[in-house]
This record gives C-alpha cells, sequence and structure tokens, in this order.
C-alpha cells in the first residue's frame, strides 16, 4: 500500500525522545480512510494505535504497524441555552481544544488544561487533573474496532470510567481507534472547581475571588508549569504510576510509621488513596539519576529522559522503584504509562 511508509522513526512522536522506529507507519489524517484500516492492519500480525505519544514507553523498535490518529475538526453538534454538544477528531491536540472551549465560552474542561496528547487519547485512561476527569464531560465517542473490521459508537457509561481506567484498558485494550469525541459543555452558570491542587491558594495570591473559566484554565497552567517538566525540554511521560488505593486500615497502620504520610478518601469505601509521589520521594528516589535517565528532581512521580536514554532504562529504573516501595510500605504500585 503507498500510504503505509515503511522504518519510519518515532524519535519526535513520543514525549520520552526515545529513539525508535516503527517497521510500518500509517498516519490517518482523514475519516475517509478508516474503511482501509482493515488492509493497514493486515501488513503485520502487530498495530497500534499512536497519539501524541505522551503515556507511552517504547522499549524497543516497533515491529508492527503505527496507525497514527490525526483527525482534526471540532463541530459544535447541537446547543440549549446552557449546554453545547461539541464533536472532537481523535487526532485534535487536547490542550488546543481546551483553549478552543475557552475561547468559545465553553466551560467543563478548564481544568484539564496543558495535558500533552490527543482528544482520541482522552478515553483510554480516563485523563484527569485538578479535580476533573474526561468522564466528567464525555458524552460517547465512536471508534473503530479494528480487529473485527466494524464501527463501535459508545456511550459515557458503556466506557466504564474509574480512576486512570477504562474499557479500552481491559476488554477492548489495544483493538480499538477512537476517531471522534463528542463533549457536553456549559454556555452559562459554569461550575468552577477550585478546590484541587493549589488552585484556590493560586487565585488567592493573585487577587481573584470570582474565578472564571479562564482564570481556572490560567491557574492550572501555570501550577503545571512550575511543577512537571516541559516534554520538549526534558523527555518524560507525566505521572508515570498511578496513585495507590490502600484498605483504611492499613492506611491507619502506615499512619503509625509516617505520620506525615497524606491520604484522601477514594471512591469505594473504606480505602484511601496514597500519593504514590510521596511514597517515592520519602523512599529517597527524588532526583536520582540511572544511567541517562532518573526520577525528576522537582516531582518522584515523573521520570525522565536525560538526553540518550532508552526505553528498557526507564523500564527497569521504574521496577526497582515498584520493588523498592513493596518493601518499604507493602504497597504495589501500578504503572500509569503504557510500556510497548
Ligand atoms: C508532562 C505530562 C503531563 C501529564 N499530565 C497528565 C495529567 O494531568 N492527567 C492525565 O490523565 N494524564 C497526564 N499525562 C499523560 C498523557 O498526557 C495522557 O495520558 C494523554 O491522554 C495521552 O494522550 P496521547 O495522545 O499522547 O496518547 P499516546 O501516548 O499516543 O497513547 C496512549 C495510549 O492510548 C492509545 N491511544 C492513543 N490514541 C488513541 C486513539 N485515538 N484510539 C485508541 N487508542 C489510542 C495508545 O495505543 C496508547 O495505549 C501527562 C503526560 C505528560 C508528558
Amino acid at each position: 500500500m503507498h500510504w503505509v511508509e515503511g522504518n519510519k522513526s518515532l524519535k519526535d512522536k513520543n514525549t520520552f525522545g526515545f529513539d525508535v522506529s516503527s517497521r510500518y507507519y500509517f498516519a490517518l489524517r482523514d475519516p475517509w480512510y478508516i474503511k482501509d484500516l482493515e488492509d493497514v492492519v493486515s501488513i503485520s500480525n502487530q498495530f497500534m494505535v499512536l497519539g501524541g505519544g505522551s503515556n507511552v514507553v517504547f522499549t524497543q523498535h516497533y515491529n508492527g504497524v503505527i496507525i497514527h490518529n490525526q483527525l482534526q475538526g471540532v463541530k459544535l453538534e447541537k446547543e440549549t441555552d446552557r449546554y453545547a454538544w461539541v464533536r472532537v477528531g481523535g487526532g485534535v491536540n487536547w490542550h488546543s481544544f481546551v483553549m478552543h472551549c475557552l475561547a468559545q465560552g465553553w466551560g467543563g474542561v478548564e481544568n484539564l488544561a496543558l495535558i500533552p496528547g490527543n482528544v482520541g487519547a482522552a478515553p483510554i485512561q480516563n485523563i484527569g487533573a485538578y479535580g476533573v476527569e474526561c468522564k466528567d464531560v464525555m458524552v460517547s465517542l465512536k471508534a473503530h474496532d479494528l480487529l473485527d473490521n466494524k464501527s463501535l459508537v459508545l456511550n459515557n457509561e458503556d466506557c466504564m470510567f474509574r480512576y486512570r481506567d477504562s474499557i479500552f484498558k481491559n476488554e477492548l485494550k489495544g483493538r480499538t481507534l477512537i476517531h471522534e469525541v463528542t463533549f457536553k459543555l456549559t454556555k452559562n452558570n459554569h461550575i468552577i472547581n477550585a478546590s484541587y491542587g493549589g488552585i484556590l491558594e493560586h487565585l488567592d495570591f493573585k487577587n481573584i475571588s470570582q474565578p472564571t473559566i479562564q482564570d481556572i484554565a490560567q491557574a492550572v497552567v501555570e501550577i503545571r508549569q512550575a511543577k512537571l517538566p516541559d516534554p520538549n525540554k526534558i523527555g518524560n511521560a507525566g505521572s508515570f504510576f498511578k496513585n495507590p488505593v490502600i484498605p483504611k486500615e492499613k492506611f491507619n497502620h502506615l499512619k503509625e510509621r509516617y505520620p506525615d504520610l497524606p491520604g484522601y478518601g477514594a471512591a469505594q469505601t473504606d480505602s484511601i488513596k496514597v500519593p504514590a509521589g510521596w511514597l517515592i520521594d520519602r523512599a529517597g528516589w527524588k532526583g536520582k539519576t540511572y544511567g541517562k535517565v532518573g526520577v525528576y528532581k522537582n516531582q518522584a512521580l515523573v521520570l525522565v529522559n536525560h538526553g540518550e536514554g532508552n526505553g528498557q532504562e526507564i523500564l527497569s529504573l521504574s521496577s526497582d522503584i515498584i520493588e523498592d516501595i513493596y518493601d518499604q510500605y507493602g504497597i504495589q504500585l501500578e504503572r500509569e504509562v503504557n510500556i510497548i
């Protein structure tokens, strides 16, 4: 097939900046070509969909076909006095979408400003930040099942969203391409969510007492820029591990040993969510280098590529951290990032 490229470098297509390539590569730029995906995946016995590459670790060259979702478009599907339903192409950059919403005066995604990656990947791990998750604003999505070669329409409930989890990381893992997502956003009387992660303090500092959605997004951008490394300057995939949820009893037990251990009530009763970054930091990993990769100096939850590192090094660093955290606290960390 002439539009499938061979031996394509993925160095600028993953935010760790790992120098790997893909045996075959197909850029999906037009929905018209969704019908050809059956032929594309038949080229090899291995395939994967790639968005912005901000939640993947390539541990080696990819020996199959990469389908790079680049479908664009933001369309107002319908509206009432209060709400706007907006259909967005899976290849649209997430932060550009957030900025577009703010420009239109649509509320709901402002707390999710500056999350890297594309709209099509947002439902995969139910992206979330500062008290808001994809599941709070997503209505439905259109996907293509690449194994059965059929179209799927899933509503919010079908996606089985949980904390950094969805049906796409379970039953439908590795077999669908999400090509369009519909969100329901507010046009007025926006629900302002300023209670998480220092937003309120940040607004206080700027003397903003009645924040708009634009103020919230601006605060989130500024807080994130101060805390997280910019992937354009230092390779990373954001939070590398999920925050573990542990039984309250275990939490209380640990609290006796570590009185400053933070914990937050989780959705399940009798469970507490513990910040993985705190555990890793307290275990002494923050700022450590490991060959050409390491743990970010300002945030222990983020693993970084210092330049010429590779995915194998990141994988083995993350395994050492998992083992050490288990030894020290009896807590099993889970990787948030997809290991390829
Ligand atoms: C600095 C930094 C900060 C971050 N902060 C956050 C944060 O606050 N909250 C948060 O939740 N995440 C965060 N992340 C992680 C990441 O931005 C999100 O997971 C994002 O949704 C990944 O999008 P992507 O397009 O880059 O996906 P990719 O990395 O390209 O892919 C991720 C997974 O989704 C699959 N996939 C991608 N696109 C599609 C599609 N269209 N259809 C089907 N499958 C697909 C891939 O096969 C892969 O398994 C951060 C990352 C970085 C680098």
